[in-house]
């Protein structure tokens, strides 16, 4: 059993509430994806913490899609936000769209008019600019700022029937053109966009931005503390403004920010992932070197390795830049005891055993998984033809290699003692087989005590290997000379190996720990009935430290 998320300041924050009963006893959280892309591992930050919370404390947490931009939304968006929250182990209490409350944002938008709070403004967008001043200088205020009510409350009107071109007018908020808070200098609240959109079609051509619409959303579902990321900050006091303003609810979310996960080696933002993906510089949204939820559940990750991660790193106050190492580790020490190792040889090198019988094979028990005795042992086949890792032999050794060369005695894991007498090449001196006599006394479980090797390896039998594809990946981003991070141009290596015949029922996602190699998923795209093709997860070593 999974023990409860880490706590935080966050928490810190709710416990004091429920003391002071601000909310009663409840505690109520939302994750408001805008459904424009895929979610990646920093929106997996953000769903462990509200979702967990929520279940920490017995409240609710809702999936809200922050549809208020009527850009091109997508149904496929939809779909795979939906798919990765709960395959993360998340259930939404309930599901909202931000665009259903366009109404009621609407009729907030009249109340503001109607207490002086909000203006029609038909400065153009640079204009707008040129009067909003700098961190040092005040804003000057719009000449359309003290307009009578009525005026506001009619141009308003004309802007929601259709009036008004994109970027002729917009309504805006009155509240300080000199305020040191830039976003309080009389902020955008409504723009013109003439703009279909997928929920309410054509019924609307001004659309809320989002400081005003999203306080409003809140409100209306009863959010109770509205956790959102470290860029927020500056904007709390217009979503308490709005939230004052507006006031139609007793007890009204507090916005709280934390810092937003970002990881080396790779890009957290769903524009940049996007434009991989329409560039062609990946696959599709879940290629397996994304740090989309998607690809990583492609790439073999599990729910629990990424929530365990989440809550290693913790919830900050400040921004930093978490290791790559860090996550690669979590889904390492959650397969390391789950998956079943298989014989897996890349580079493959054939082996002849000159004195084991043409025609006969015998079967050979091997572990499971080394660490867990209780995941018992499999059968794989030996016979005189074998298939080993072109890794495991060196015709000229370096020093301390304890495996393959000639004339050097090593231990087939799960099988003999073989010893190399011969390299046979072909006439361009490529090696083509390695010529190699075995010990029918060493057989493994024997008890064979006679004298030691120093070197273990594995093999593949050759009459009964499955020929795989494998996908090694590197990270999508690398670093130049100067420090700056560029597109990896390769982050994918393809190549092939032998596998034990096994690994011929791998079902799709299925993990192994390719034996001595690493952990490995089975591509459940990219296999079929010829071809099974295996997504490299993770390598076996870590380098992170603790
Ligand atoms: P992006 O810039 O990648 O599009 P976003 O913040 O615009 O991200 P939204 O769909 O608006 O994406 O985000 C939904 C929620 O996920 C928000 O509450 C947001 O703060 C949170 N979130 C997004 N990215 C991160 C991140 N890297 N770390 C933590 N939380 C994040
Ligand atoms: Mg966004």
């Amino acid at each position: 059993m999974e023990k409860e998320i880490q706590s935080n300041f966050i928490h810190n924050i709710i416990d004091r509430d429920l003391e002071e009963g601000v909310y009663g006893d409840k505690v109520t959280t939302r994750f408001p994806p805008e459904p424009n892309g895929y979610l990646h591992i920093g929106h997996a930050k953000s769903i462990c913490l509200n979702f967990g919370t929520a279940k920490k404390y017995k409240g609710k947490c809702n999936l809200r899609y922050d549809d208020t931009n009527p850009v091109k939304e997508d149904i496929e968006y939809v779909n795979s936000i939906e798919e990765d929250v709960t395959w993360l182990g998340f259930k939404w209490d309930d599901r909202f769209w931000a665009s259903d409350y366009f109404d009621k944002m609407y009729e907030a938008a009249v109340e503001l008019i109607k207490k002086g709070k909000a203006y029609v403004c038909f400065l153009n967008a640079d204009e707008i600019r040129g009067h909003r001043g700098t961190l040092k200088e005040p804003g000057k205020n719009s000449p359309y700022r003290d307009r009578a009510i009525e005026d506001n409350l009619s141009d308003f009107e004309s802007m929601k029937a259709g009036k008004f071109s994109d970027g002729e007018v917009v309504l805006r908020a009155k509240i300080d053109m000199s305020s040191p808070n830039i976003n309080m200098r009389d902020p955008i609240i409504y723009r013109v966009a003439h703009t279909h959109h997928h929920n309410t079609g054509d019924k609307w051509c001004i659309y809320p931005m989002y400081d005003f619409a999203h306080p409003i959303e809140d409100a209306i579902e009863g959010i109770t503390h509205s956790i959102c990321t470290l860029e927020f900050e500056d904007h709390r006091p217009l979503y308490e403004w709005v939230i004052n303003e507006v006031g139609f609810w007793p007890n009204p979310p507090k916005q709280i920010e934390f810092a937003r996960l970002n990881i080396t080696n790779t890009v957290m933002s769903k524009r940049i992932l996007k434009s991989l993906v329409d560039n062609g510089s990946v696959e599709s949204w879940d290629d397996p070197r994304m740090p989309t939820i998607a690809g990583l559940r492609r790439r073999g990750y599990t729910p629990k390795s990424i929530r365990q991660f989440c809550d290693d790193i913790g919830v900050a106050k400040a921004n930093s830049t978490v290791d790559v190492a860090q996550l690669e580790a979590c889904v390492r020490d959650d397969l390391k005891d789950k998956v079943e190792a298989r014989n897996v040889v890349m580079n493959p090198i054939k082996v002849i055993i000159t004195n084991y019988p043409e025609n006969q094979v015998e079967m050979c028990e091997v572990e499971n998984n080394r660490n867990v005795p209780e995941m018992g042992n499999r059968e794989i086949p030996f016979s005189r033809e074998l298939w080993i890792d072109g890794d495991d032999f060196m015709e000229v050794p370096v020093k301390k290699y304890f495996r393959l060369f000639p004339g050097n005695e090593v231990r087939l894991k799960g099988a003999y003692f073989i010893t190399c007498n011969e390299t046979i090449k072909d006439e361009a001196g490529n090696i083509q087989e390695l010529h190699c006599t075995y010990d029918p006394k060493t057989r493994s479980g024997s008890g064979f005590s006679e004298r030691k090797v120093k070197g273990t390896i594995h093999f593949v039998e050759a009459s009964t290997a499955i020929k795989i594809k494998i996908r090694e990946y590197d990270y999508l981003m690398v670093k130049n000379e100067n420090d700056e991070y560029i597109e990896n141009p390769n982050s994918l290596n393809e190549t092939w190996g032998y596998a034990e015949p096994l690994v011929g029922e791998a079902k799709p996602l299925e993990r192994f720990q390719f034996f001595r190699k690493g952990y490995y998923v089975l591509d459940e795209k990219l296999s079929n009935c010829d071809e099974k093709v295996f997504n490299s997860i993770v390598g076996l070593k870590s380098s992170w430290k603790k």
